[in-house]
C-alpha cells in the first residue's frame, strides 16, 4: 500500500478539526485534514458561539467573520410559561464580545473552511480512516477513498472525529457516561412575532422545556426534550410544543419549518485526552446534553488550545511530555460542562408540583443576587474557564 508522511493528520473536519487545522496553518504546521463526507454537512445543530469561542478564535482570523454573519443577543432568560424566574445580563460580560452570539452550525462551518483555503489548505473530503496503529513515534492510519486504500504515517493523530471517533476506539480510551431517557427536539422555524427578539428564552412548563432563539436569517432556533419525539417534527409538532410549553399570554404561532431533527443526547467524557501520540478533542472527548449551547464550543476551544501547543512540539520546541498540557487545561473544563449541563437539564425536566416550585424558588433567589447572575453568564460564555492564557509561549 502507497504511504504518505505528515507531521500532523487530523480525522475529522468538523468545527473543531478545521479550527485545528486553521491553527496549524498559521504556525507552518504540515498536516493532512480529511473527512469522510464528500461534502461539508449542511444542517443547522449547534446555533450559539460564546464569548470565549470569539476571544479563542481571534486569534485565527475568524471572530469578526463571524460576527458579521451572525446575531448578537444580550441575555439568556428563564421563565415559567409567563413567570420570569432569571434573567442572565450577557451584555455586561467581561469581554471584548459580550454577547451570546447566534448563527447555525452549517454556517460557521463555512467561515473555518473559507478561512483554511484562505491559508491555502484543503480539507481532503471522500477519505475515510479506516484502522489507527499507534507507533513508536507517531501512527499509521489506513484510509480509503474511493474504494482504493494506502497509509498515511503521522507523527500525531488527532482525532477530531465525533462521537464514535475511530482514534478514541484504537486507542483504547474509556468514554465514561450514560445517555439521557429523553430526546431532543430541534428545529429552525419561521413565527409570526418573537417571545423576545433580543434574547434567548428558556420556557419551564409542567410539560417539560422549551427554548427559543432567534437566527440571523428570520427564523427562531427551537429547542425542546420530549420523551420520544419524531424524526422529523412538523410545524403542528412545533406548535404543540410552543403551545403547552411556551409563553400563554401572548403566543407564538409557527409559520413554517425551514429544518428540523431530533437527536439523543448522552453525557460522556474520554478517560483521557491522550494515549501516546494519539489525542482527541471536541465530540471525541466529550459530548453532553446542548442545554446551555456548549457542544461545539466546547470543542473550539479544545482545538485553539491544541493548536497552540501542537506546533511547539512537533517543532521541538517544547518538550513532548509538555502536550499533557491541553490535557490538563480541557479536561476540567468538559468536566465542568457536562455537570452545568446536566444540572440544567435536570432544572429544566423537574418532574412533579413540589419539585418544580423548589427550582422556581431558587432561581428567582438566584435572580436577587447580582453575582449569582453573573457567576451563571460567565459559565455559560465559557468565560470562568480556563482556554490561552495558561498557555505560556515558549
Ligand atoms: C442534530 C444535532 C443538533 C445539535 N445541536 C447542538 C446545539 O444546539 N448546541 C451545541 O452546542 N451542539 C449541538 N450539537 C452538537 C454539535 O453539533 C457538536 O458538538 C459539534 O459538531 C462537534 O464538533 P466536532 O468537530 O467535534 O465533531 P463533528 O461535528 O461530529 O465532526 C466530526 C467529523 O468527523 C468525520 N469523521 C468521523 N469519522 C471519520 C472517519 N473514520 N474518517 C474520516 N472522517 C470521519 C465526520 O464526517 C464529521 O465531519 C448538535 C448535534 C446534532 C447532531
Amino acid at each position: 500500500m502507497k504511504t504518505e508522511f505528515t507531521d500532523v493528520l487530523i480525522i475529522g473536519a468538523g468545527p473543531t478539526g478545521m479550527a485545528l487545522s486553521i491553527a496549524l496553518h498559521l504556525r507552518g504546521v504540515e498536516h493532512v485534514l480529511i473527512d469522510r463526507l464528500e461534502q461539508g454537512q449542511n444542517t443547522s445543530r449547534a446555533g450559539v458561539i460564546h464569548a470565549q469561542t470569539l476571544e479563542s478564535l481571534r486569534p485565527l482570523g475568524v471572530a469578526e467573520r463571524l460576527i458579521a454573519r451572525g446575531l448578537k443577543l444580550s441575555s439568556f432568560a428563564i421563565r415559567d410559561r409567563d413567570t420570569p424566574l432569571l434573567q442572565l445580563p450577557f451584555d455586561r460580560l467581561p469581554s471584548v464580545y459580550p454577547y451570546l452570539l447566534m448563527l447555525p452550525q452549517d454556517m460557521t462551518e463555512a467561515v473555518l473552511a473559507e478561512r483554511i483555503a484562505e491559508l491555502g489548505g484543503c480539507i481532503r473530503r471522500g477519505v475515510t480512516a479506516v484502522s489507527v496503529n499507534q507507533e513508536e513515534r507517531g501512527a499509521r492510519v489506513v484510509v480509503s477513498q474511493n474504494g482504493e486504500r494506502h497509509v498515511i504515517s503521522a507523527g500525531w493523530v488527532v482525532g477530531a472525529d465525533g462521537m464514535h471517533s475511530v482514534v478514541r476506539q484504537a486507542s483504547g480510551i474509556e468514554f465514561e457516561g450514560d445517555s439521557y431517557a429523553e430526546s431532543f427536539v430541534l428545529a429552525d422555524v419561521h413565527l409570526d412575532r418573537a417571545p423576545a427578539p433580543d434574547e434567548v428564552s428558556l420556557f419551564f412548563s409542567p410539560d417539560g422545556l422549551v427554548v427559543v432563539a432567534p437566527l440571523p436569517n428570520g427564523t427562531f432556533r427551537v429547542v425542546a426534550t420530549l420523551d420520544d419525539a419524531p424524526e422529523a417534527p412538523t410545524r403542528e409538532d412545533i406548535q404543540a410544543l410552543l403551545d403547552t410549553r411556551g409563553p400563554a399570554q401572548r403566543p407564538c404561532r409557527v409559520v413554517d419549518v425551514a429544518w428540523s431533527s431530533r437527536f439523543r443526547v448522552h453525557h460522556r467524557l474520554a478517560a483521557s485526552y491522550r494515549s501516546g501520540r494519539l489525542l482527541l478533542m471536541g465530540d471525541a472527548a466529550h459530548v453532553h446534553s446542548p442545554a446551555g449551547g456548549q457542544g461545539m464550543n466546547t470543542g473550539i476551544v479544545d482545538a485553539v488550545v491544541l493548536g497552540q501547543l501542537l506546533p511547539d512540539v512537533v517543532s521541538g520546541a517544547r518538550a513532548e511530555a509538555q502536550i499533557d498540557l491541553y490535557q490538563q487545561l480541557r479536561r476540567p473544563a468538559a468536566e465542568q460542562v457536562i455537570e452545568q449541563s446536566h444540572r440544567l437539564t435536570q432544572l429544566a425536566t423537574a418532574r412533579g408540583p413540589v419539585r418544580r416550585a423548589l427550582r422556581n424558588t431558587v432561581l428567582r433567589l438566584a435572580d436577587g443576587l447580582p453575582r449569582a447572575r453573573r457567576s451563571i453568564a460567565l459559565n455559560l460564555s465559557g468565560l470562568a474557564r480556563a482556554s490561552l492564557s495558561r498557555v505560556q509561549p515558549c
